[in-house]
């Protein structure tokens, strides 16, 4: 059975996660990935890249793809002018609001994407309800909907209770009903607070040297967007990948690693043509979930989730997030892994522009008392001009956004598995096992001597030798060979490979696989194009 807490045992157990600072007791939504965790999360990004950006094969159209394309990275800082945080939308609208419960304690956080408060800890969702008096009810079912963000769709999950209240004490109550009911006045107000973590430049520090570290690394890309057309030659379609840290002061830091406030992401921005811009999105789309379960996630734990109409950022044609059953949820529910959007040309004209006229755009920021966007933009020119036709456009963006510590987290729920093995006496035992998948798997292999005597730890030395400069290898001679075993299975190592009385005479050892037990034997000389090929690119 699998169990969050027995997840959470083995990383630390076994040094794939701890918590940071943890001698003083830690910091929350912070962690530290220990020996086993920095090779896992480090071959997760390197399976990234790799598939998505530097192997790709900009010559061969991939069959559901439009048409061939080219990828290229990014390596951009985590500190960047004001502005670019002004007109992507993040200083205006990258909030979240919380409320608190003074007599229960609950903290609830505004959801955006169900457009509901939910209570902090557990993401349930509580409908939310005001008592009214008969002759204002329209106003106060307004200003209900208003203050809660609900959806017109929603209405009739606005109840109302018998309870009356002036519009006056609306607008100071509220309540969270439910299972939960508590009265009226037990909750806080509601506050805004920004999720970017602020810092100043410099040694003064005013308040024209306030920044932010990224909350994501998209906008590196959107700004540099004319200086890689400029100087790599790309021409559009074309996809710019990075893979970085970024911070969000989360309010409620939870789930392990799942919701941390210091984490990586692996974004791509991808650049098209207007009118093609829903067939890449779909390539896209489909070609991200693809990637999840050849690296080993299972159907049956991953949804693509596509967002309804009313759930879309406003200048969204369409996201869908990619999300995967964690143990920590309730059954039936997931939580997001990736989210693919459709961003039309709205962070290209932004950067341009500055803000757009919020009447077109209702989400954006007020004008300026002399009619102008609020925040200007670079006034550089981020269009792209097609040699071919000549035509001159603002591209279109499709954006795949996944995080790394996200998908290490699925792949270790994932891999952790418990099933009867036979110890050394043949006696079944229940094992615990890290199915990892190879390009994953923190240590590739390890090579084992059966006993520490007549020649076999210098055999076994000398394979660890040749196999450590292509492969993580791990070299162990303590103890039984069952339990060096164990302990690989554990690492989530798909090999081992022992050195026994029949290597000294034929020059053969056996390869174990951690999944199957099998146990195969293979000359020592087609030893690594043996391991090459079971682990694949
Ligand atoms: P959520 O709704 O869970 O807060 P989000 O929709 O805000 O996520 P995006 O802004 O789309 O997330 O970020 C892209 C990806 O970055 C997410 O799919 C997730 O994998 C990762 N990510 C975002 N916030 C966090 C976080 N606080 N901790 C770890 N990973 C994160």
């Amino acid at each position: 059975m699998k169990s969050m807490d027995k997840i959470v045992s083995l990383c630390k157990r076994r040094g794939f996660l701890f918590q940071s600072s943890e001698i003083y007791g830690g910091v929350q939504g912070f962690w530290d990935y220990g020996p086993l965790g920095v090779e896992l999360k480090r071959n997760l990004k390197d399976a990234w890249w790799h598939d998505m950006i530097a192997g790709h094969n900009e010559l061969i159209q991939p069959a559901t793809a439009p048409t061939t394309f080219e990828m290229v990275g990014l390596d951009c800082t985590i500190i960047m002018h004001p502005q670019v945080w002004k007109n992507s939308g993040h200083f205006d609208l990258f909030c979240d609001q919380m409320i608190d419960c003074r007599e229960s304690k609950k903290r609830y956080r505004f959801d955006q994407v169900r457009g509901r408060w939910c209570e902090a800890k557990d993401q349930k969702v509580f409908v939310t309800t005001l008592a009214e008096q008969e002759q204002e009810a329209d106003e106060v079912r307004r200003r209900a909907m208003k203050f809660f963000k609900f959806r017109p769709k929603d209405a009739d999950k606005l109840t109302v209770s018998d309870e009356s209240i002036t519009l006056d004490q609306l607008d100071n109550t509220t309540d969270v009903l439910g299972p939960d009911a508590k009265k009226l006045d037990s909750l806080t107000e509601p506050r805004e607070f920004n999720l970017m973590f602020k810092t100043t430049l410099g040694a003064l520090g005013g308040e024209d040297d306030v920044t932010f570290l990224r909350p994501e690394t998209a906008q590196g890309i959107f700004v540099n967007f004319k200086n890689v057309v400029d100087s790599s030659r790309v021409k559009i379609p074309f996809g710019i990948g990075q893979v970085g840290k970024s911070f969000r002061n989360e309010i409620t830091p939870r789930n392990f690693t799942f919701r941390s406030r210091e984490f990586e992401q692996m974004e791509i921005e991808f650049f098209c043509h207007p009118d093609t811009s829903q067939d890449w999105y779909r390539y896209w789309r489909d070609r991200r979930l693809a990637w999840y379960k050849n690296l080993g996630l299972s159907d049956d734990s991953l949804i693509m989730r596509e967002h309804h109409a009313e759930e879309l950022a406003h200048y969204s044609v369409g996201t869908a997030d990619i999300e995967y059953a964690f143990p920590f949820l309730p059954e039936g529910e997931y939580g997001e892994l990736e989210g693919i959007a459709h961003r039309g040309d709205f962070d290209l004209r932004s950067h341009m522009e500055g803000k757009l006229d919020p009447s077109t755009n209702p989400m954006t920021v007020e004008l300026n008392e002399k009619g102008k966007p609020k925040y200007r933009g670079s006034g550089k020119d981020l269009s792209y001009r097609d040699e071919l036709t000549n035509e001159k456009f603002t591209p279109h963006v499709i954006e795949p956004s996944a995080g790394a510590d996200r998908g290490v987290l699925a792949f270790l729920c994932e891999a952790y598995t418990e099933d009867e093995a036979p110890d050394e006496n043949g006696n079944m035992q229940t094992r615990t096992v890290m199915k990892l998948h190879p390009r994953l798997a923190p240590i590739k292999a390890a090579i084992f001597p059966l006993v520490k005597k007549d020649g076999m730890p210098e055999v076994a030395k000398e394979i660890y030798g040749t196999l450590k400069d292509k492969f993580n290898v791990f070299y162990d001679e303590k103890g039984a060979v069952g339990r060096r075993y164990r302990r690989q299975d554990e690492a989530g190592t798909p090999y081992c490979i022992t050195v026994d009385t029949d290597t000294l005479k034929d020059q053969t050892v056996t390869i174990r696989d951690r999944d199957t037990l099998e146990q195969t034997r293979v000359k020592i000389d087609d030893l690594l194009g043996d391991l090459e090929s079971r682990i694949g690119s």
